[in-house]
């Protein structure tokens, strides 16, 4: 297997999936229907910096959730697919629509309907408390869990082999969502 920094330097986007990593899988179920998940801020600070860096990022989710997409709209990811039963159909869109080899693309994932997709990207990364089949199929097992850290773990590990930071930070100064950055940033 190639060394996962050196698969890792070619990453140009990196699609995420939500329930089990993004979130911690676990869901509240509320008396009305409708039910509540958590995010970790650290996740969120993540993607941004992904973005700053003029990395793609993308989530397909199985499930549908007002919630989930207003935390993407948050976080201005640049593709949001839901509701999708094969995650392969919608990655195909997207090298397409964005040009991209498989080798470009990476996927942070957690259970079995990751994996597919995961057998198919350049970098594939599992969450701590992912299957362990899915482990099986990663170049990178973050150390933290799904919805506690995992996705800033494995963003942060691109953006420092790919030596990333002078550019976010030198974006971080220039934009003009600072406010909105430094928001979710301090939260
Ligand atoms: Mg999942």
């Amino acid at each position: 297997m190639m060394d996962q920094k050196e698969l890792a330097k070619k990453i140009k986007m990196i699609i995420m999936d939500v329930d089990g990593t993004l979130s911690d899988g676990r869901f509240f179920m509320m008396p009305n229907g409708q039910s509540i998940k958590s995010f970790d801020v650290k996740d969120g600070t993540g993607v941004i910096f992904a973005r700053l860096a003029g990395i793609k990022t993308a989530i397909i989710t199985g499930k549908t959730s007002k919630q989930v997409k207003k935390r993407a709209e948050e976080l201005q990811v640049d593709e949001y697919y839901e509701g999708v039963y094969n995650k392969t159909i919608p990655f195909f869109e997207l090298l397409k629509k964005y040009g991209l080899e498989k080798e470009e693309v990476a996927y942070i994932g957690d259970d079995i309907g990751d994996a597919e997709v995961m057998g198919m990207v350049g970098f594939a990364a599992a969450v701590g408390d992912a299957h362990p089949l899915i482990k099986r199929v990663s170049h990178y097992i973050a150390k933290r869990y799904g919805g506690r850290g995992a996705v800033r773990e494995v963003i942060d590990f691109i953006l420092d082999v790919q030596e990333q930071w002078t550019t976010i930070f030198a974006e971080l100064k220039k934009s003009s969502d600072w406010e909105e950055i430094f928001k979710e940033i301090n939260s």
